[in-house]
């Protein structure tokens, strides 16, 4: 894709895209995670060409969007629906005249929206909501009004510009559950944007680091914690900085049966200290990293041990 944006104020330019390239496979759910203007939200609406890039292309699949125009390029973008953070409902609409009004607008009759309207909130559990008003809503219903909404027109794709950042963490999690769900039932594809590293461990398969418009690292979640220096990682996994002489920095990139650490101490006859760190529950798999002191005449044998064993080890001195 090789994304670029300039944006040209009176007396700056902004360059919010610079050569980003994002690929996202069928049914995955992708997470960009970055900091307030690393560009993730010009990137978000270049995907369904809200924005246009200034270079590179857009395909959603299989179709170039960046060569549509008019009519075409509007067929195109219902294939892609879209969550926002403040949910952007009409205040003066009732639920179901929100989740209803993309069809609409793009002319489905009466009859059919209602039934419609319907089988969205059923979907998203909000099926006893129909006649309320957005303002009698909690935040989590607001969004899941707002994700009926962009389901309406049976989107392949989903985009979400920060949808659980204005939310309460029990809430964020609720509407994460809902997320991963729909990516199961209706097999979609879910594109999401966060500055929080939490919805990058909760739901994402796939996930990059954005910054000042460019991609730091993307990849799968797993593959990126498992990579030596890994941002992604030490983001996920903060350690305190505690490194010493015989500190090392210790990944375990997937879930392990073995008791790999007293079996260390038993084998090699070394310390082992723990120093910090954590490990939780990433994508399916028991994952952690753990600043930990190993001291002893056979610690390089220890360590090589655990490298074999499919860790990663990393000094931390270094
Ligand atoms: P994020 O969503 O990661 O916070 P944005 O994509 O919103 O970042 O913004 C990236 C950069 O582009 C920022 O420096 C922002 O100020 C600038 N920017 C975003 N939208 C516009 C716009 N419409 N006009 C001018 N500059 C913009
Ligand atoms: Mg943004």
């Amino acid at each position: 894709m090789g994304l670029h944006k300039v944006y040209r104020l009176k007396k700056h330019r902004v360059t919010a895209l610079n050569g980003v390239d994002l690929h996202v496979e069928p049914g995955e759910i992708y997470g960009v995670v970055g900091q307030s203007g690393a560009g993730k939200s010009t990137l978000l609406r270049s995907v369904n060409l809200l924005e246009r890039p200034d270079a590179g292309t857009v395909t959603v699949d299989g179709e170039e969007l960046t060569s549509l125009r008019g009519a075409r390029l509007r067929t195109a973008r219902r294939g892609i629906g879209m969550v926002h953070q403040h949910f952007a409902l009409l205040s003066s609409r009732t639920v179901a005249g929100n989740v209803g009004f993309p069809l609409e607008v793009s002319g489905v009759g009466r009859a059919e929206r209602r039934e419609r309207v319907g089988e969205l909130l059923e979907l998203v559990g909000l099926g006893d909501k129909a006649r309320a008003y957005p303002s009698q809503l909690s935040g989590g219903q607001k969004q899941r009004v707002g994700i009926a909404r962009a389901l309406a027109s049976r989107p392949k794709v989903l985009l979400s510009d920060e949808a659980t950042s204005a939310l309460d963490p029990a809430t964020t999690d609720s509407i994460l559950a809902l997320l991963r769900r729909l990516r199961d039932e209706l097999g979609l594809t879910i594109l999401l944007i966060t500055h929080e590293m939490d919805v990058i461990k909760k739901i994402c398969d796939s996930a990059a680091i954005m910054e000042n418009g460019e991609f730091r690292e993307a990849g799968r979640v797993l593959d990126l914690i498992g990579t030596p220096g890994s941002l992604l990682a030490r983001s996920l996994f903060p350690l305190p900085d505690l490194a010493g002489p015989d500190t090392v920095v210790v990944t375990y990139p997937r879930s392990f049966d073995e008791p790999l650490m007293s079996e260390l101490t038993r084998r090699f006859d070394v310390d082992v200290n723990i120093l910090g760190g954590g490990v939780e529950q990433v994508a399916g798999q028991s994952v952690g990293r753990l600043g930990v002191d190993v001291r002893g005449a056979r610690r390089s044998e220890a360590l090589t041990y655990l490298s074999e064993h499919g860790l990663l080890v990393e000094e931390a001195g270094k």
